[in-house]
């Protein structure tokens, strides 16, 4: 087998790649200079390496080629973070990533493009130097060729891993929809989230009286002070409406409310009553945090919806962090994905 590679994969190495130990492993060729060839788009796709079939080597495979024109409807670009065929993340040394970052660049300087999407982990870590595809799939970077072309790059799952795994399938087509329609089409947030933070008693007691017995469901979340609901305390309770967003610095250091004893009961009283009407709907997000936290101030929140949980059900094998949902939902109300 090496004799029969060796016939022809000793000529066409490139001088950036001098010193890559790739050209010592037996690959059918080596440093494909694909970004030559390559045309001006606003959308290119990085795929990790070059797939070898039949003599030929490609970004993508046509099974993962129709995976995208299935999910992506418009002109694209296609090529490899990597220069030569099959090579795998544990093949490329830091050392051999710095070499080939130089083919990279060029492909990106060749291609221009506005958005870039990195598939799976290698393509991420070899553009943006970053690593842990799952957590960081859908967000945004920004990232400059040497010459000074700016654009977005947006890493995703490897279309191989979704043809493996169809439950990837619809954060991949989501992922890729939801930065198209941001960074190329421009489509922009157009509402503008208010919120008023109520450092008054007069207010709270105000709010309390409107929503003491109010159907309307209401979305809630605390912040707090750490993760261990015995030590730690509850910094703000927000409450939003469908109309109206409210934050109460409740025990935030520099709560109003903290420095008088008959405040500080009285905005805990207050809010028990709004949380404890048994007629509307409160919603959270892993509701099971924030109740521990009101129960240690003597509050049993009434009527409970839980987004994590709603989420689970329409599809378990969904990811169901806050920001998931958001990226999944909302994805517009974001300023960076
Ligand atoms: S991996 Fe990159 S740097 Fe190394 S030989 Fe291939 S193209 Fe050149």
């Amino acid at each position: 087998m090496r004799n029969l590679y060796s016939l022809y994969n000793s000529t066409n190495t490139n001088d950036l790649c001098a010193g890559c130990t790739i050209l010592d492993k037996e690959k059918p060729n080596y440093s494909i200079t694909d970004y030559d060839s390559l045309d001006r788009n606003d959308v290119l796709f990085l795929s990790d390496s070059f797939y070898h079939r039949f003599g030929k080597s490609m970004a993508f495979s046509k099974q993962e080629k129709e995976l995208i024109s299935d999910c992506f409807d418009h002109d694209a670009s296609f090529s490899a973070s990597v220069k030569c065929p099959s090579v795998k993340e544990a093949d490329m040394s830091p050392d051999n990533m710095k070499l080939c970052r130089q083919h990279l660049d060029l492909t990106i300087q060749r291609v221009k493009p506005i958005l870039v999407f990195t598939c799976g982990n290698l393509a991420m870590k070899m553009l943006i130097k970053k690593s842990g595809i799952t957590d960081k799939r859908g967000r945004s970077y920004d990232y400059t060729t040497d010459e000074g072309h700016s654009c977005v790059v947006v890493p995703i799952f490897h279309p191989y891993s979704v043809v493996k795994e169809p439950r990837h399938r619809i954060l991949f087509e989501t992922d890729i929809r939801n930065a198209y329609e941001k960074y190329v089409l421009e489509k922009k947030h157009e509402g503008k989230l208010q919120y008023k933070v109520l450092t008054d008693i007069q207010e709270v007691i105000k709010l309390a009286y409107d929503l003491k017995d109010t159907e309307e469901t209401l979305a809630m979340d605390i912040e707090t002070t750490g993760l261990n609901f015995l030590k730690d305390s509850i910094q703000t309770i927000a409450i939003s409406s469908r109309e109206t967003n409210w934050v109460i610095p409740c025990d935030h250091k520099d709560s109003p409310f903290r420095k008088g004893e008959s405040h500080y009961e009285k905005m805990w009283r207050n809010l028990r009553a709004i949380l404890e009407n048994p007629k509307n709907k409160k919603v959270f997000h892993n509701a099971k945090f924030d109740l521990k936290f009101l129960i240690n101030y003597g509050i049993y929140t009434k009527n409970v919806w839980d987004t994590k949980i709603m989420h689970h059900f329409l599809d378990e094998n969904l990811p169901k962090s806050l920001m998931d949902l958001v990226k999944l939902y909302f994805p517009t109300e974001l300023e960076s994905l």
